[in-house]
C-alpha cells in the first residue's frame, strides 16, 4: 500500500477504492479544510463574548410527544448554534476539556464556530471523538465538560454538548463528499479483533483503524451499537444517527460481524491463535439484576433491559407489522431512579399507558438519572412514587395485579454520599398495576467465562490494569465489563485509551 496517508472509501473489507487524503495538499478538490490542525487555533481577533444567558433547545411539546417515538429535543438553529457559541470565553486553559473523558478539543471547534468556519469545526470535534453527534444527545454534560467550563459558577456554562450536537448533525447533512473524512495513517498489515460493538468497541475499533490496523467487530446481536441501539430509546437517540456514525466507521478498516457471539463462536484466545495479534473485549454489563422478590416471575413483570431491547431493536411498538410482542400495559410501575429508568417509563407511555409510576426508595433529589431526563418524564406525565422499595408483585391467574411497597425514610449518607433509605417498620401498602419493569442495574454476564480466561474482581468485572491491558498481556477490556455500567463517553474513553495501547504495544513487540 502506498505509504501516503489515505482515506478509504466504499467497503468494509478493509481493502478499498484509495482516496487522497485532504491533508494532502495536491489532492485538496476544493477549500476544505486540513481534518487535523496541529496546532490549536487562535483565539477568534476581536472576539468579545456575548452576555447572553445560555440559550434554550426547542422540544416537542410534552402532550405531542408521548403520542410518537420522535427525537424529542429537538436541536439549535444556525442562529442560535452561533449565538451559543458566542457566550464562550475562549479561556487560556480551557478548563471544559478536562471534563471530556476523551478530551474533545472543545475551545477549538467553539473558536471555529464563532468565526463561521464550520468545517473546521467539525474537524476539531471529529479528532476526538467518533461519535460526536452521538455524545451530543446522550452525554451527561452538565456533570462532565459543562460541569468546569468557568461560566458553570454562575449556573449557565456554554452548552457544549448541544453546540456538539449541531456541529455533528450540520456535519451529516453535507453531501458525502464535503464530509469530514477522518485521516487513516498507513497500513500496518496487522489484525485485532474487537468484542461488542457498544461504545467502547466502536471507539477502540476507530482509534485501531485510524492507526492503520485491520479491525474486525464482533457483535453478538443482529444489529450494531451496544446499549445505543438496544438501550437508550429513539425518542433520545434516533437509529438512523448511530447507523449514521458507524457507517462512518464502515468505510475505514473497520469489518463488522453480526450475529457473532464469541464465547459461542470462538474464545479470545482462539482469536489470537487464528492470527489476531491483539484482542479488545468491550461486551458491556448486560445481565439485568433482578428484584429477588416473591412474584417476580409473573406475566407483565419484565426487566427494563427486555422491555426496552423488544421495543427498540425489535420494533414491538409497530405489532403486527413486526412480530414482536410486548405487553401494553394500562398501569406500569417501574422500579429504579436512573437514565435506564426514565427511558422504560417513557417508553410505556409511548406505547399507551394510562399511568406510568416511578418506584424510587430514595428522593426525587437522590435520583441518579440527568435532571434533563426527570424533567421531561415529570412533563409526559411520569408519577414520581419516592420512598418505596419493592417488597412482592402480587398478582392473579399467572398475571401481575399490583406491587406491593415498603415506605421508606431517609437516614445518614451511606458510601456513595446519598442519604441511605430506611423502610419504616409497618408501613406497606399496595400500588395496583398491570405491568412492572425492574430498572435497577446491570451486572456483568457469566458467559464472560467463555468469552476469555482472564482475571476477573471480585464482583465478577474484568480486572485491567491502567492502560486496559488483562491478565493476558495479548487481551485488553474496557467499558461497562471494566467499571460496571457507566456511560457512553466514559466507554468510549476506554475503548480509545486501550487502542493506543494496544498500538504501542504491538509496534514494541514488531508482532507480525
Ligand atoms: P454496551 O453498550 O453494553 O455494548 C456491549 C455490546 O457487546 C453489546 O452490543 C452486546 O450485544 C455485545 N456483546 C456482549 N457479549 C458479547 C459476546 N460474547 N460476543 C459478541 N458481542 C457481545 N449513558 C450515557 O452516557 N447517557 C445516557 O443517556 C445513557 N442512557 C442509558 C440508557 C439505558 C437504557 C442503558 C441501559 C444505559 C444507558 N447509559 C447511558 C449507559 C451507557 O449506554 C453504557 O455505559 C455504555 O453503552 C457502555 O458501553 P459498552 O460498549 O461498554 O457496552
Ligand atoms: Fe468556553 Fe467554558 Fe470551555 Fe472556557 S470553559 S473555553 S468558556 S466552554
Amino acid at each position: 500500500m502506498n505509504e501516503r496517508d489515505y482515506n478509504q472509501e466504499g467497503n468494509n473489507q478493509g481493502e478499498g477504492t484509495l482516496q487522497p487524503s485532504p491533508s494532502s495538499p495536491a489532492s485538496l478538490p476544493n477549500d476544505l479544510p486540513r481534518t487535523r490542525p496541529v496546532t490549536r487555533a487562535a483565539k477568534p481577533t476581536r472576539h468579545r463574548p456575548s452576555r447572553e444567558p445560555r440559550h434554550a433547545m426547542a422540544n416537542q411539546p410534552a402532550s405531542q410527544r408521548t403520542n410518537n417515538f420522535d427525537e424529542v429535543a429537538l436541536g439549535y438553529t444556525l442562529e442560535q448554534a452561533t449565538a451559543e457559541a458566542q457566550r464562550c470565553l475562549q479561556c487560556r486553559n480551557a478548563p471544559c476539556e478536562s471534563g471530556c473523558p476523551v478530551e474533545v478539543r472543545i475551545k477549538d471547534f467553539i473558536a471555529a464556530m464563532i468565526g463561521n468556519d464550520l468545517p473546521a469545526g467539525v474537524a476539531a470535534l471529529k479528532e476526538r471523538n467518533a461519535l460526536p453527534a452521538v455524545c451530543g444527545r446522550v452525554c451527561p454534560q452538565e456533570n462532565q465538560c459543562e460541569a468546569k467550563c468557568v461560566l458553570a459558577k454562575r449556573g449557565e456554562p456554554v452548552a457544549i454538548g448541544r453546540l456538539e450536537r449541531f456541529l455533528a448533525d450540520w456535519d451529516r447533512s453535507r453531501p458525502e463528499n464535503e464530509r469530514n473524512m477522518t485521516k487513516l495513517q498507513s497500513c500496518k498489515h496487522k489484525r485485532v479483533a474487537v468484542i461488542g460493538s457498544g461504545p467502547a468497541g466502536l471507539a477502540c475499533a476507530g482509534e485501531l483503524s485510524l492507526r492503520g490496523y485491520h479491525v474486525e467487530v464482533f457483535e453478538a446481536l443482529h444489529a450494531p451499537g451496544g446499549v445505543l441501539a438496544y438501550g437508550i430509546p429513539e425518542f433520545r437517540l434516533p437509529n438512523d444517527i448511530l447507523e449514521d456514525e458507524v457507517a462512518a466507521l464502515r468505510k475505514s478498516r473497520v469489518t463488522l460481524h453480526m450475529n457473532a457471539p464469541i464465547g459461542a463462536l470462538a474464545s479470545c484466545e482462539e482469536l489470537l491463535e487464528e492470527g489476531f495479534q491483539a484482542v479488545f473485549i468491550g461486551v458491556g454489563a448486560g445481565l439485568p439484576r433482578f428484584m429477588d422478590i416473591p412474584g417476580e416471575n409473573l406475566n407483565g413483570v419484565y426487566s427494563a433491559n427486555e422491555f426496552l431491547t423488544r421495543v427498540n431493536l425489535m420494533h414491538a411498538h409497530e405489532f403486527p407489522s413486526w412480530d414482536t410482542p410486548v405487553q401494553r400495559g394500562r398501569k406500569v410501575v417501574v422500579v429504579g431512579g436512573g437514565n435506564v429508568a426514565m427511558d422504560a417509563a417513557r417508553t410505556a407511555l409511548r406505547l399507551g399507558a394510562e399511568e406510568v409510576t416511578l418506584a424510587y426508595r430514595r428522593t426525587q433529589a437522590e435520583m441518579p438519572a440527568r435532571d434533563e431526563e426527570i424533567e421531561h418524564a415529570i412533563e409526559e406525565g411520569v408519577k414520581l412514587l419516592e420512598l418505596a422499595a419493592p417488597l412482592e408483585v402480587v398478582g392473579e391467574d399467572g398475571w401481575a395485579t399490583g406491587l406491593r411497597l415498603q415506605k421508606m425514610e431517609l437516614g445518614r449518607a451511606d458510601a456513595s454520599g446519598r442519604r441511605r433509605p430506611i423502610p419504616r417498620e409497618g408501613e406497606e401498602y399496595t400500588h395496583p398495576c398491570d405491568t412492572v419493569v425492574s430498572a435497577i442495574g446491570t451486572l456483568a454476564h457469566p458467559h464472560l467465562r467463555e468469552v476469555a480466561d482472564v482475571e476477573v474482581n471480585e464482583w465478577g468485572y474484568l480486572a485491567v490494569g491502567e492502560d486496559g491491558q488483562t491478565s493476558n498481556p495479548r487481551i485488553f477490556a474496557g467499558g461497562d465489563i471494566v467499571t460496571g455500567a457507566a456511560t457512553v463517553i466514559e466507554a468510549m474513553g476506554a475503548g480509545k485509551s486501550a487502542a493506543i495501547a494496544i498500538d504501542e504495544m504491538l509496534d514494541a513487540s514488531g508482532s507480525h
